[in-house]
């Protein structure tokens, strides 16, 4: 019904426009471009004002529902440069589609996926000096969606925004692949399964905070979450998926409705059984995992997520002790597979699944 809704332009002045900051020293999310995308929802109108406008600050009520009751989902997707100077997409309409699933949770309103895809392309399109060009670096694109009824009351909103914001951020391996330090969370659990864990929703990151401070006093970068049950099996690392080289299988936990359907998980399970890798989805514990390391058995442990696609893991820290894992090295699956995802996502090598879309 929308997905012809019409988008006005508002330009910024060219002599308004930010500086770009170096492409050295981006860092992950802290600049953002002069433009953003925003439109709004209400019972009576469904989506209207959809506008690409200058990026800045809107006013909503101190009563916005969201403040109270946490309607807020997002997205993460980048935009890539190839070689050539062309910009890609990397499998945008899944995004938007995992959107509708976390809305559907969240009792928010479907997006028009084609219009809003359309649309993001038009604001990349504006905004394409600001897609950064130095080996690794790319622009980062999130989508959020917000209840703003300016109302008390456990329901569900009847007004949202849907605004799409854009940050060009640094190369997430500078020096080549680091492999990260994990904490094991026996305490805190990140989601059970009837809960929020498959939406992208906010309150799943505030939830995540204190187990991952108690990771960085513990020397890790990230949290590594078991099921919120028996606290046994894994399910997935801050925000990447997880996968298990054993033997010559590649393991990762299935989506079992507390775990969140990663697209670059999606990917890397498409991909690696292309080359006649088995793949196997499949419930596994951390006792299994250690005990394969134990043996030998475990080769590589990797995350995948849009932010670092693919993320070596060396070292497990669980119950006050320390887990070497593959000497602390990176993998030779996690570098092919970093290595050709990344070569598809910036449209330099054949895309025989056709996950990227070009932007002009
Ligand atoms: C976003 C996210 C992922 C990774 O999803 P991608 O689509 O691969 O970026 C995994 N786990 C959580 C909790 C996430 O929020």
């Amino acid at each position: 019904m929308w997905e012809d809704l019409e988008v006005t332009l508002e330009k910024v002045g060219v002599d308004q426009r930010k500086e770009k900051p170096s492409q050295d020293n981006l860092g992950f999310g802290v600049h953002f471009t002069d433009h953003m995308f925003l439109m709004k929802w209400d019972r009576e109108k469904g989506w209207h004002d959809a506008n690409i406008c200058p990026y800045g600050d809107f006013q909503i009520s101190p009563a916005a529902m969201v403040f109270h009751y946490g309607q807020a989902i997002i997205e993460g997707l980048k935009a890539y440069r190839g070689k050539d100077g062309q910009v890609f997409l990397f499998r945008p309409k899944d995004n938007f589609e995992r959107m509708n699933q976390s809305a559907l949770r969240m009792c928010m309103p479907r997006l028009p996926v084609e219009m809003v895809v359309k649309s993001l392309k038009a604001l990349l399109y504006l905004e394409k000096d600001w897609i950064p060009t130095a080996e690794g670096t790319t622009l980062y694109i999130r989508p959020t969606m917000i209840g703003v009824q300016p109302a008390i009351g456990v329901n569900p909103s009847s007004e949202y925004y849907f605004y799409m914001i854009m940050s060009p951020v640094g190369a997430y391996y500078k020096e080549g692949f680091s492999p990260t330090k994990i904490y094991v969370s026996d305490e805190y659990v990140r989601a059970v399964k009837g809960g929020v864990g498959e939406a992208k929703t906010a309150g799943n990151y505030a939830a995540s905070l204190l187990a991952f401070e108690l990771a960085k006093k513990n020397g890790c970068s990230q949290v590594l979450w078991l099921d919120g049950c028996e606290h046994k099996y894994i399910e997935e690392v801050g925000t990447s998926n997880i996968f298990f080289k054993i033997d010559d299988e590649l393991i990762t936990p299935p989506l079992g409705g507390s775990i969140l359907a990663g697209l670059t998980r999606d990917s890397v399970i498409k991909l690696a059984d292309s080359w006649g890798v088995d793949v196997v989805e499949r419930k596994i514990s951390i006792d299994e995992v250690l005990e394969a390391n134990d043996k030998g058995r475990l080769q590589e442990v990797f995350g995948t997520g849009t932010a670092a696609v693919i993320s070596p893991v060396g070292e497990f820290y669980y119950k006050e002790k320390p887990y070497l894992i593959n000497e602390g090295k990176t993998g030779k699956l996690s570098a092919k597979l970093f290595a050709e995802l990344q070569a598809i996502q910036k449209g330099e090598q054949e895309d025989p699944f056709n996950w990227t879309v070009r932007c002009g």
